[in-house]
């Protein structure tokens, strides 16, 4: 039952579930009721080697994978033999088993297969009952008990089967989309942010600071941070830490960040930030805060204060990512050439 529902089996494998499962158990009662209604007759004997033809059909194609073949088979067989020929037995109620077939070839073949399947279906369903009408055979006892019997039995089949599929269908259906929208999420996730700390990416970066332009915001600042002696921490304390330190840095930033500004890993231990409706004064605030608690954790982990070097420059008319990034560069490298851990906000 779960592996109908579920979205890692191929669509088409998990169509033919329903496909071989509608099919089997349809026939299967239809075989029973011809039991209980006619006996074991040629007609009910017939209904039996279709049941088990489907049956087998169901099982090879879910084993052997040929679904689609399997699928034709079983189609062709109703479509074309069992149903056209029952009615041309029975008459009356089994016209429904007609509508059935048509079902099935809509719902399970590919759509250029299904319009001619379904062409030569309404011909040879035409034949059958006009054939029926002329020329009647008389291989069973019809009477009228058996002829109520059997459109009961008839129509119930018919309903089951076209209820239970185009249910079993919907669920499927549902549970692909909910899939879908969870994978186009978690794309965009990872189109826009870094793998290794989660935040923003320089492809997202571009797209804010468009954005930002498009709003006409006027005071936008960047901050360009790089973290001193990083290398020392990878070579002395191994690559691992240094992802571990990187990490860590990322949550001090967004946790320090203010107003509507956004944190990027620019590159390996590069951070910019973008910090929209600022002062200079609460940017140098909140680096100061984000300067205190790298401090503060390198001394927990290893007795050591890290420390960051940053250059911060304005956005001014005109300017895009590359001038302001050269700026804040200029600025930053002053920073680390004055002796580090310092903010370069003026000159
Ligand atoms: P400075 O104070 O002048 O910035 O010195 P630095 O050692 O920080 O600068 P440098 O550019 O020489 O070294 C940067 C180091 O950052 C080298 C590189 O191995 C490391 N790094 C870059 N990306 C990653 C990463 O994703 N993980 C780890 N663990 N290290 C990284
Ligand atoms: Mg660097
Ligand atoms: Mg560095």
């Amino acid at each position: 039952m779960n592996r109908l529902f579920d979205t890692s089996v191929n669509v088409g494998l998990r169509q033919f579930y329903v496909l071989g499962a509608a099919g089997s158990i349809g026939n299967l009662f239809g075989f029973v009721g011809n039991v209980y209604i006619y006996g074991l007759s040629a007609p009910t004997i017939f209904c039996a080697l279709c049941t088990l033809v489907i049956f087998g059909m169901t099982f090879w194609g879910i084993r052997s994978r040929h679904v689609k073949r399997a699928a034709y088979v079983i189609i062709t067989l109703i479509t074309f033999f069992e149903f056209p020929i029952l009615y041309y037995i029975y008459q009356t109620g089994t016209i429904v088993y007609m509508v059935l077939a048509m079902v099935a070839i809509a719902t399970f073949l590919p759509t250029t297969a299904a319009v001619i399947f379904g062409c030569l279906a309404f011909l040879v369903d035409m034949s059958a009952v006009i054939l029926a009408y002329y020329h009647p055979v008389d291989v069973e006892l019809v009477t009228a008990e058996s002829e109520l019997n059997s459109m009961i039995c008839s129509l119930m089949i018919v309903l089951f089967s076209v209820f239970t599929i185009t249910i079993i269908l919907n669920v499927q259906q549902k549970k692909q989309a909910e899939e879908l929208t969870s994978l186009s999420r978690q794309l965009e996730q990872a189109a826009d942010h870094d793998a290794l700390t989660g935040l923003y990416n320089r492809r997202y970066l571009n797209r804010y600071l468009e954005r930002l332009a498009q709003k006409g915001k006027k005071d936008v600042y960047a901050a360009l941070i790089d973290l001193d002696f990083f290398k020392k921490v990878n070579d002395e304390y191994g690559h691992a830490f240094g992802d571990e330190v990187l990490i860590e840095f990322a949550r001090i930033l967004e946790r320090n960040l203010i107003a509507d500004g956004i944190a990027v890993r620019f590159g390996g231990e590069e951070f910019m930030l973008i910090l929209p409706d600022v002062t200079e004064e609460e940017i140098r605030h909140m680096l100061a805060k984000m300067s205190a608690d790298y401090r503060l954790f390198g001394k927990q982990k290893k007795n050591r204060a890290f420390t960051f070097s940053c250059g911060v420059e304005q956005f001014a008319d005109g300017m895009d990512v590359s001038d302001v990034y050269r700026q804040a560069d200029e600025k930053l490298y002053l920073a680390k050439e004055r002796g580090r851990d310092r903010v370069i906000i003026n000159r």
